[in-house]
């Protein structure tokens, strides 16, 4: 056999049915599908999270409770869709009262604050592997409204490209938990990997000058990298423009770098726009008192260039999150 295939040639391959709806939508390969019915459009997005995956092992419940539905939301930032309802389906290895207890109000806290109901889902048993039980999974499917709404295609050549936050937080959150870094994990880094924002309200704003944007999950160049394949463009991007926030300054530029670019679990916003959106894109952050950077240019060669500021080129060794890159 060949070499192992990743996360992405397995969907490609094996998910793109090709078995038509009489629902149009834009197809697999953006943050959400956003599918119009009669005169609405609504937004659907679905992730899995698993514990041990996603989640160290010792996790607070509280915290896998939020996340679930954070992330989710943060698909739905991403389409620029507001937020309404969900579905969750939960596979359990015992009747734990306690923990499902604590995940619930997780859950809670995060359903409250972006107005989004729970409708449904399904309650099930994990199997046992060997002696071992098989860990706790979550999946929660979001459905949001939506106007147009924003895709990962649609970048154009000479496009600014923004990103919101200071990235690489909660990647410096799991390596000093693991102790892969030496230091100990601040309260602000622990809440950026437990209790991501999902950026709503930012999302919606882009709806009137964004050409494409994704969200930061899995890495801020692998997302940025689907915005650029399915708009058909590359990218000259300065690796030093993202905020970086004053608990992750503390580790210096090369970790800096790899939290930033690589990190993943930001649930921050990348987008795309023409340059003469710049002021009204600043004066809804400053209005927000939110953090966006604007960290480089698109282009026209299908390639992605990394330049540092001095202009001087970078070498990109910087690889995002993939389930099965072992
Ligand atoms: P996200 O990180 O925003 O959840 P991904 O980048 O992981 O999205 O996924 C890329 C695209 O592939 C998305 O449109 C997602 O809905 C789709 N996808 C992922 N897994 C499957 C699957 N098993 N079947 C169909 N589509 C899938
Ligand atoms: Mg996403």
């Amino acid at each position: 056999m060949g070499q192992c295939p990743s996360e992405f040639d397995l969907i490609e391959r094996y998910f793109s049915l090709g078995v038509p709806s009489k629902w149009p939508s834009q197809g697999i390969g953006d943050d959400c599908a956003i599918i119009s019915i009669g005169h609405s459009n609504v937004a659907v997005t679905t992730d899995t999270l698993a514990i041990g995956t996603h989640f160290l092992f010792d996790v607070d419940p509280f915290t896998a409770g939020y996340k679930a539905l954070a992330v989710n939301l943060s698909d739905l930032a991403a389409a620029a869709a507001t937020p309404r309802v969900f579905f969750l389906a939960l596979s359990l290895n015992k009747a734990d009262e306690v923990w499902v207890e604590r995940f619930s109000s997780g859950l809670k806290k995060c359903a409250l604050q972006y107005g989004c109901a729970l409708l449904g889902g399904d309650t099930t048993r994990t199997t046992f592997i060997g002696q071992e039980r098989a860990p706790i999974t979550m999946t929660i499917t979001a459905m949001g409204e939506v106007q147009k709404g924003l895709m990962r295609s649609g970048a154009k050549v000479g496009d600014d490209i923004w990103v919101s936050g200071t990235l690489g937080d909660a990647y410096a959150a799991l390596m000093l938990r693991t102790g892969v870094w030496q230091g100990t994990c601040s309260q602000y880094l622990a809440q950026r990997m437990d209790l991501p924002t999902p950026r709503v309200a930012l999302g919606q704003f882009l709806q009137c000058c964004a050409t494409a944007c994704a969200d930061v999950s899995d890495g801020f160049l692998q997302d940025l990298g689907h915005i650029l394949e399915r708009s058909a463009v590359g990218a000259e991007v300065n690796v030093d423009a993202c905020a970086v926030s004053d608990d992750l300054k503390a580790f210096g530029p090369e970790r800096i770098r790899q939290a930033q670019l690589a990190g993943g679990d930001d649930y921050e916003l990348v987008w795309t726009a023409p340059t003469q959106a710049r002021g009204a894109i600043e004066a809804f952050a400053k209005d927000s008192a939110m953090i966006v950077s604007r960290v480089g240019t698109i282009t026209a060669e299908a390639t992605l260039k990394l330049v540092d500021v001095s202009g001087a080129s970078v070498c990109n060794t910087y690889h995002g999150f993939d389930h099965f890159d072992q």
